[in-house]
């Protein structure tokens, strides 16, 4: 790692990664990864990216209308057609970059249906979209001689200096460096794991809306947090996804009485937005009094689910279940985040050279609830778009950041046990499903109180002490919305 670069990008999921690659190659670039290059929330990704690819039975019209429907038409309508219009060019590039999307029998790319969606219009690789762009983009990555990639590296303090940022980081979890660059893209991802229960890996802390709101950046909207109705009901912290493009290939949802409920709730059954299903069974377990939720697949053929979803098979197997004789037990939980650092058409926070991109920003295409498969469209969007401002930005000759080392100090008291697991209970108990405001209210009191004691006892910087601070951050921007509502 040199100590100064053009641009420094912060995360490698498919946001940064695509950022990186659209930068012209006579930057230096630096991406990092917390951990390594591919746990992220975009290699989990199994549905796929939803996109128009052709007008045969598709309009862009008609996925801006989706996507506002599913965003209860609090979406900016700038930043839809955006998205919408410039979405399958994105496609096509990553296509370039080597990702193979699942073709039928006559070389035509496959489309499936995800709720929400009125056409089938979601591109994928078997169920495990994510992981094949973000292996095809990391390849791409390498061969790239401008571009510098470093796992392990935890970026825990970013600071305004002349003319750019000055970046604290912690490599190898204990060694603190610098670095310097004239330009941040902050692409770190969601928050999920504020939350007892997520779909979303260790890395997703919200570090990133921290560093920005510790800058002074504009945050818009983080109370706008998604929860996925299917994810596997098991015991663990980071729940296993049953990707709705089960739903989309006719899986039906049941109660603990093996009765389908949904029609009491809204007329497009299992196939209506996240945010109707997930309250559809928190309402439906108060009647009946149980968590107990299933979803059911057993009626399609046998070969076609394990060839379909071969990961969502084998992760169900591990946990005992064959989806294609067994219900599958279910339950919401914590999977996404509409809101974030505000940002511009152009990526643009409000911090003069600080972008932000994918999952941590908020350009507003998702509204109040995000539409399925439409998020790693947006991380390629906006990816792009950051890329190409900052390349403007460079061709009028903005000056360079000027290099001043600090010494670094990181030692301190030890993180003192258990305030992850409470932030965590905070907001798993007041603002789940459906809000608990009273409970909501004493959380935000005890999350200050939280955040006060880590920022006035000198703790050792560690990444747990980091993440703590992330996660107390979020959690009191969010409960701070849910209060003042
Ligand atoms: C299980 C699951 C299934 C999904 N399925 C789909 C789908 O089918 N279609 C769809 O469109 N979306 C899907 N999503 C959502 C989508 O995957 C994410 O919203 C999107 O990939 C986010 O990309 P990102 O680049 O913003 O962040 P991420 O992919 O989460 O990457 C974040 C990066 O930031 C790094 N980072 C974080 N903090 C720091 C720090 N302090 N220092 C250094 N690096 C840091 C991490 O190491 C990581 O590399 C799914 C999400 C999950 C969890």
């Amino acid at each position: 790692m040199e100590k100064r670069y053009d641009v420094l990008i912060v995360g490698s999921g498919v946001g940064g990664l695509y950022t990186a690659l659209s930068l012209p190659e006579s930057l230096s670039v630096l991406v990092l990864s917390k951990k390594s290059d591919t746990l992220s929330n975009s290699n989990l990704a199994q549905g796929g990216v939803a996109a128009v690819l052709s007008f045969e039975n598709d309009s862009f019209d008609l996925h801006i209308n989706d996507t506002l429907i599913a965003g209860g038409q609090a979406n900016d309508l700038d930043a839809v057609t955006v998205l919408v219009h410039e979405g399958p060019d994105e496609v096509r590039k990553i296509m370039e970059y080597g990702v193979d999307f699942d073709k039928n029998p006559d070389g035509s790319i496959q489309k499936t249906l995800e709720g929400g969606h009125s056409r089938r219009r979601i591109v994928h690789h078997k169920d495990t979209t994510g992981a094949e762009i973000v292996k095809k983009l990391l390849e791409e990555l390498h061969r790239r001689k401008n571009i510098t990639q470093r796992s392990n590296a935890l970026v825990y303090n970013l600071e305004k200096v002349k003319s750019g940022f000055r970046a604290d980081i912690l490599l190898d979890g204990a060694t603190p460096v610098s670095v310097f660059a004239d330009y941040c893209v902050l692409a770190t991802g969601g928050i999920g794991r504020a939350y007892k229960y997520t779909t979303n890996p260790s890395v997703a802390t919200g570090d990133g809306i921290r560093l920005a709101y510790e800058l002074g950046a504009s945050i818009k909207n983080l109370s706008y947090v998604q929860f996925h109705p299917t994810a596997f009901n098991g015991p663990n912290r980071e729940q296993f996804l049953i990707s709705e493009a089960v739903r989309g290939e006719g899986a039906y949802l049941l109660n603990c009485n093996r009765e389908r409920f949904m029609q009491r709730y809204d007329k497009r059954l299992e196939l209506a937005p996240r945010d109707v299903v997930s309250r559809a069974i928190i309402l439906e377990s108060r009647k009946t009094g149980s968590n107990n939720f299933y979803l059911d697949i057993t009626h399609r053929d046998k070969e076609y689910l394990i060839n379909r979803f071969p990961g969502i098979y084998a992760g169900c197997l591990e946990q005992g279940i064959d989806i294609t004789k067994d219900l599958i037990p279910i339950f919401p939980c914590q999977h996404y985040l509409m809101g974030g650092i505000d940002v511009s058409l152009e990526s643009r926070t409000s911090v003069s050279r600080l972008y932000a991109v994918g999952e941590c920003s908020h350009t507003g295409v998702h509204g109040k609830n995000r539409l399925a498969s439409n998020s790693l469209l947006e991380a390629l969007v906006f990816g792009r778009r950051a890329a190409e401002d900052i390349a403007k930005c460079v061709n009028a000759g903005f000056a360079h950041v000027a290099v001043s080392d600090k010494e670094l100090d990181i030692s301190g008291a030890p993180l003192p046990k258990g305030i992850r697991t409470e932030i965590r209970s905070m907001l798993q108990r007041s603002y789940f499903v459906i809000p608990d405001i009273d409970s909501a209210r004493t959380s935000l009191k005890q999350v200050d109180r939280i955040l006060r004691r880590l920022h006035s006892g000198k703790f050792a910087i560690t990444p747990d002490y980091c993440e703590a601070l992330s996660l107390a951050t979020v959690a009191h921007i969010i409960l701070k919305e849910v209060d003042e509502r």
